[in-house]
């Protein structure tokens, strides 16, 4: 039997994709011992793989949330050295603890990649989005690039200082090179569609297309009472959701109850974990706020889409036909959003990838577009038919057998 040491990222956005083919790879027989914050234990153990998680302060997804909200990226990078330090020698002893055939790694996991060079094993990189490249990032306007840059500069020096220090302690011949985020392993999986991925020299035969994984079903009955009544009732049903890393600002939920009120719509409002919703006062009557839902199980319900543009959001939402208007948080957002604009399927406000607020009428006026343009919704419809052909998590699973045994 193969074993695989799968070393994850522990957040929702990286670890969901991931669930659909580790528990393919359990099906057909091979070990997965999968790696992660303790928050996710239920979710993995659902699949058949054994759970491991992190220790304690080592890497949370309020860690991951909270790096993120600086809005650099190099903040990012540094929490992810930081985290390396212990990661790496947790994660070796866990490839030590039985044979072990090959590391799958989420692609910005450091410590998974490093454990399997210090051994020398195969390593089966798991992407979460396409590669940004110059094609990519030409969508940026001057204030874009301003903004995002900024905080990046800020944080270079202190993530320079923790990457000699990892080198000093573990060789830094187990660095990836350069650019090290996100890695590639010796097989690269891409739970995201190929017509996405501009061209981009980096891809070669190595990395596999696979398309979205989700599993439609895989929330069934979880729609509670009160939520089953929101979303099941004669109206149009529009969800709001920043995604699980970024904080929404009040006053953004706030212009969602202003200027969505008088829509003929039930509306949704996911604010996130880290806001109490109490927080944003008595909602319109039209209006239900949580802090997460089953988000699949609402998409099957939903007319329009106010999303993030996190791939697996995008993703899900196209899935089943539903346009999205998309509130980019990052720049990674902004480039989802503007390729699935490309193909009709989207509006962008794009706002507060610069530091400024989505106007509430323009918000409106994006909302009542994708509930009453047929064209969006035709051409949400039809992503949502070419999603699949990449094969999915079963795709996944042969490509890893192949790598497994040549
Ligand atoms: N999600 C959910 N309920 C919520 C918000 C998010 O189930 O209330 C899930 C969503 O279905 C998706 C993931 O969390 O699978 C978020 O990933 P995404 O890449 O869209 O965004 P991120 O949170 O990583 O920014």
């Amino acid at each position: 039997m193969s074993r695989i040491v799968m070393a994850g990222m522990p957040a929702s956005g990286h670890l969901n994709p991931s669930l659909p083919l580790v528990r393919e790879l359990v099906r057909r027989g091979i070990e997965v011992t999968y790696c992660t914050g303790t928050e996710f234990r239920d979710a993995v153990e659902r699949t058949g793989a054994e759970f491991v998680g992190y220790p304690d302060g080592s890497l949370s997804a309020a860690d991951i949330a909270a790096a993120t909200r600086t809005g650099s990226s190099v903040a990012v990078v540094n929490r992810i050295l930081t985290a390396t330090e212990s990661l790496l020698p947790f994660v070796l002893d866990q490839v030590r603890e039985g044979p072990t055939d090959a590391v799958l790694h989420d692609s910005n996991a450091l410590w998974g990649r490093m454990a399997a060079a210090s051994l020398r094993l195969p390593t089966i990189s798991f992407m979460t989005t396409f590669l940004v490249g110059t094609a990519n990032v030409r969508v940026m306007n001057g204030r874009e690039w301003r903004t995002s840059i900024t905080p990046m500069l800020r944080d270079i020096p202190a993530t320079f200082a923790q990457r000699r220090r990892l080198a000093r302690r573990f060789g830094k011949q187990l660095f990836p090179p350069a650019p090290m985020l996100p890695m590639r392993g010796d097989l690269s999986i891409f739970p995201v569609p190929r017509e996405l991925q501009s061209p981009d020299p980096r891809i070669d035969g190595s990395c596999h297309f696979i398309g979205p994984t989700i599993d439609p079903d895989i929330q069934q009955g979880q729609l509670d009472a009160e939520l089953a009544a929101h979303v099941t009732g004669p109206e149009p049903v529009v969800l709001v959701s920043l995604g699980t890393l970024h904080a929404g600002s009040l006053d953004f939920f706030h212009a969602c109850f202003d200027v969505l009120a008088d829509l003929p719509a039930r509306v949704l409002l996911a604010v996130g974990s880290h806001l109490d919703p109490a927080a944003l006062g008595t909602p319109p009557a039209n209006t239900l706020v949580r802090q997460t839902v089953p988000q699949l199980e609402v998409l099957r319900h939903t007319a329009a889409f106010v999303t993030h543009g996190g791939m697996n959001s995008a993703m899900e939402g196209l899935s089943f036909g539903v346009p999205l208007v998309v509130v980019p948080q990052q720049v990674e957002q902004l480039i989802i959003g503007k390729v699935v604009e490309d193909r009709g399927a989207a509006l962008v406000l794009r706002h507060n990838v610069s530091r400024r607020a989505v106007p509430p009428a323009e918000l409106r006026t994006a909302v009542e577009h994708a509930l009453t343009d047929p064209a969006m919704r035709t051409a949400a419809k039809t992503m949502s038919t070419t999603l699949t052909t990449g094969g999915g998590a079963p795709a996944g699973a042969d490509a890893v057998q192949r790598l497994l045994t040549p």
